[in-house]
């Protein structure tokens, strides 16, 4: 046995051990019929196989869940927060496991992996120090002032349906799960096919902070298969994908008249000013850019820069890109990682091709890098983008960033807002009252300014969510939580009814009902 054989060895031990016994945690209502392959992008091959649950196995989740639900709802919000502020612990705790698997599974960069364990860990604070403030019972103004006392309450919806993608795997499998479940919920999720593992660990180490088996359960699979039946079930349905998905899922929820979020793609448009600090834009668009390889749906595709500044700023940051260090490394020195399958590998390069033939002029990359990984590619700047080109106006989720120059600012936002999406805008300008009155014209969820993504998406107290064709409802802030509640309104009317008192004629009443809303018009706190 040579060296690098034994190494290899090693390594696939240590997969073995840290995928070991995940399986359990997938809901089946007998032997699975079906298996699914999960691979390791970094080298394309196998590093295990799941269960392709179908619709039988979907229906014994969701009893299971609605069973665990009863329970967990009868818990007070406080007793609920305190598995998420051991949840919070047990992430940190077991960082380096997490992004071991993130890794495995995904092929990201280990930087990029630890955002989610970050994002994870803020959300699961940010919901259980928050969580009853947001959903205690509210005193309402009632009808008659002094008469009818109105208060509202926020009851669970039941069980919440989550179908998650790939690109984020650990954050998004249990950031949308936090309010769902301390709203006092049960969740059922379906995560994509090649990250389930990293889901299934997430989820078992909710369960060692506290969160009863039931009140979380998983089913693994095809979308095209388990997808539906999980939506009829549900009580609300959280989705997150491409767009063209979430109009399927929509549909189908809207069937069931069950209340939905679409968390879905983005075509992101960043903007540099004249007056922005090039070193800094420069380091932020390159996160903006090439974060996750691209792979991220608020990462930056579109970029449109100032005619005084395009020449420093395409020179730096061309430069910049040249530096970074692209590879599979499972450290934290990796700039850029793999794309995650050859399916979006021929994405990104027919994408690029297509636009080389058609005119576009390559300033770095544009090339796979087959040295490295069977689906790594360079990151990639464009200019000469026009419409004739797929990836002008469509998402490439790849490091690929197409670059424009501009020299008129509503011009500009007209370019910026000149899209079918609206989830994503970045900004640069060191003059923030300017950033902060562009970003109110453009039209996209969260605009960061001086920064690519993370501001915005960091804000945890903001909600976060797209416009357009980049979906419906938001996630974070009180519009994260409430949306998995009902509100219901309860109002006590004392003393008189709502009509003419007894011995009072309608008609007196109507007259003196009017004298009435006139001077209400005019009486702050009773309008
Ligand atoms: P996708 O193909 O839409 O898949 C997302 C999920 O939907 C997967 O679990 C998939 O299952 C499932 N699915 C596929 N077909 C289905 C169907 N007919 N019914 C129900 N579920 C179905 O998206 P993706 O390629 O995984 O992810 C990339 C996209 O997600 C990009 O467009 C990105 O912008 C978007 N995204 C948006 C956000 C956001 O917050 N706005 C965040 C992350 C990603 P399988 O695994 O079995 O295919």
């Amino acid at each position: 046995m040579t060296v690098s054989e034994s190494a290899a060895e090693a390594e696939l031990e240590v997969e073995a051990e840290l995928l070991a016994g995940l399986e359990s945690g997938v809901t089946t209502a007998g032997a699975p019929e079906e298996r699914f392959d999960v691979e390791a992008p970094f080298r394309g091959t196998k590093i295990g196989d799941l269960p392709a649950c179908g619709p039988d196995d979907v229906e014994v989740a969701f009893e299971r869940a609605r069973q665990g639900q009863e329970a967990w709802e009868r818990r007070s919000v406080a007793e609920r927060a305190e598995v998420f502020k051991r949840y919070h612990d047990l992430v940190i705790e077991n960082c380096e496991e997490l992004l071991d698997i993130v890794q495995l599974e995904s092929g990201k960069a280990r930087r990029h992996a630890y955002e989610e364990v970050l994002d994870v860990a803020m959300t699961a604070r940010h919901y259980a120090y928050r969580a009853e403030d947001y959903l205690e019972s509210e005193e309402r103004e009632g009808a008659l002032p002094g008469l009818t006392e109105t208060e509202v309450h926020h009851h669970p919806v039941g069980v919440v349906g989550m179908i998650t993608p790939w690109n984020y795997p650990l954050s998004l499998a249990v950031s949308d799960a936090i309010p769902a479940l301390l709203a006092g919920n049960s969740v059922v999720i379906k995560p994509a096919e090649q990250t389930s593992y990293t889901a299934l660990k997430a989820i078992e180490l909710l369960r060692e902070a506290g969160l009863p088996r039931d009140v979380f359960r998983v089913v693994t699979g095809h979308g095209k298969v388990i997808g539906e039946p999980l939506v009829a079930e549900s009580d609300f349905v959280c989705f997150t994908g491409s767009t063209e998905t979430g109009r399927i899922v929509a549909s189908q929820a809207g069937e069931h008249l069950t209340k939905c979020s679409m968390e879905l793609g983005g075509k992101n448009p960043g903007i540099v000013c004249d007056d922005a600090d090039v070193d800094r834009a420069v380091e932020g668009l390159i996160r903006g850019c090439f974060t996750n390889a691209g792979q991220l749906c608020i990462s930056i595709e579109r970029l449109y820069v100032h005619e005084d500044v395009y020449g420093q700023f395409v020179e730096a940051f061309v430069d910049a890109i040249e530096g970074l260090h692209v590879g599979a490394g499972y450290d934290h020195d990796v700039d850029v990682g793999s794309l995650i399958s050859e399916e979006q590998l021929e994405k990104v390069t027919d994408h690029v091709e297509e636009a080389k033939a058609q005119g576009a002029t390559v300033l770095t990359g544009g090339t796979a890098r087959p040295d490295l990984g069977p689906y790594f590619y360079e990151p990639t700047v464009l200019t000469d983008v026009d419409e004739s080109m797929t990836l002008c106006a469509n998402e490439t989720f790849g490091p690929v960033v197409a670059v424009y120059e501009w020299s008129d600012e509503d011009d500009v936002i007209e370019r910026a807002n000149d899209s079918d999406y609206g989830l994503n805008a970045s900004i640069w300008t060191e003059d923030h009252e300017r950033g902060r009155e562009m970003a109110t014209q453009i039209e996209t969820g969260t605009v960061n300014v001086n920064e690519g993504y993370a501001a915005a998406w960091a804000s945890l107290d903001a909600p976060m969510g797209g416009m357009k064709n980049s979906g419906i409802g938001r996630r974070h802030g009180d519009e994260g939580i409430m949306k998995y509640t009902e509100s219901q309104t309860v109002s006590v009317q004392k003393h008189l009814g709502m009509t003419n008192p007894p011995g009072v004629p309608h008609w007196l009443y109507a007259k003196l009902m009017n004298k009435t809303l006139k001077i209400q018009r005019h009486i702050p706190g009773m309008r």
